[in-house]
């Protein structure tokens, strides 16, 4: 049935052939030019088509492949960079944050336990007193004799350049000091009375070694900041050490110290320690730790 069916399709309308094959190439030239005018590539499309087994989409295909390369390179490169970087910033400061807060805790934070000991600490005849060195409740030596010498010598080499020192408070016993750091914690609170005044039986003034040193008339200066910048204060700063002090609590040394910068506070150590610390431009706790 099927054979006799197109025999007759055939016999009845052999132009129907014609006219589809017309109307084919027609159709497949209508969409040629209409993809040539949409500057549409062929040749890749068809090499696509045939499975692309042409030399010039190959190199193209290699190209892109070494542009993409090129760029994963390019990207995956700085990434690694930065985590690098990343990754090194945080390690190497990381244990130094942690030493410098451990000499902050050792420096200026007072141990746990405060337990006053018998006797005061030495180090190589030199008496060391802060918060990590406290004195017995009951030291009191009173004004040291050496000191005083030490003072008046300086006072009069001082008068030859018309600056009138004065030691406006030098030997405190731990009843003063207790009374004076109560009352400090009373007015500012403990943390902050803590960076300027001692607890009793840890201030240096308990030794009778040192002296809060001042000028005559310019009271407004004694024991503030203000006293380094004024011409009496620049003149101890500079020669204190030639008479056995040393200016105690050095700026941007606190944690060393223990203690915020003081500029009228000297410490009487003999003239040979205090010369070396005052060259070496180091505290006294870096002084003592290297004998
Ligand atoms: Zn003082």
């Amino acid at each position: 049935m099927q054979s006799r069916y197109s025999m007759n399709k055939k016999d009845k309308k052999p132009y129907i052939k014609w006219i589809l094959i017309i109307g084919a190439v027609l159709i497949a030239a209508s969409i040629t030019v209409w993809l040539y005018l949409h500057d549409w590539d062929m040749e890749r499309s068809l090499n696509a088509l045939t499975g692309g087994d042409s030399q010039q989409p190959a190199v193209e295909s290699e190209a892109e492949e070494q542009i993409v390369d090129v760029q994963e390179e390019d990207v995956v490169i700085p990434e690694e960079k930065e985590e690098e970087v990343e990754e090194e910033l945080p390690v190497t400061p990381e244990p130094n944050e942690e030493a410098v807060e451990e000499e902050v805790k050792d420096a200026t934070v007072y141990p746990e336990s405060i337990e006053l000991p018998d006797e005061p600490t030495v180090i190589d005849g030199i008496l060391l007193a802060n918060k990590q060195n406290p004195l017995p409740s009951d030291y009191a030596p009173g004004v040291n004799p050496d000191a005083q010498d030490a003072f008046g010598a300086m006072r009069a080499e001082a008068l030859k350049s018309n600056i009138d020192l004065t030691a406006f408070s030098t030997f405190r016993d731990f009843a003063r000091q207790k009374e004076l750091y109560e009352g400090y914690v009373a007015k500012d609170g403990q943390e902050k009375a803590d960076r300027y005044s001692a607890r009793p039986g840890f201030s240096e003034h308990q030794t009778g070694l040192a002296f809060d040193i001042g000028e005559s008339g310019a009271e407004q200066h004694w024991a503030a900041a203000s006293f380094g910048d004024t011409e009496a204060g620049k003149w101890v700063a500079d020669n204190a050490h030639r008479f056995g002090f040393i200016l105690r609590y050095p700026e941007g040394k606190e944690q060393l110290t223990g203690y915020m910068h003081e500029s009228w506070h000297f410490r009487y150590v003999g003239k040979e320690a205090a010369k070396e610390i005052y060259d070496a431009d180091i505290t006294l706790e870096e002084y003592l730790e290297q004998q």
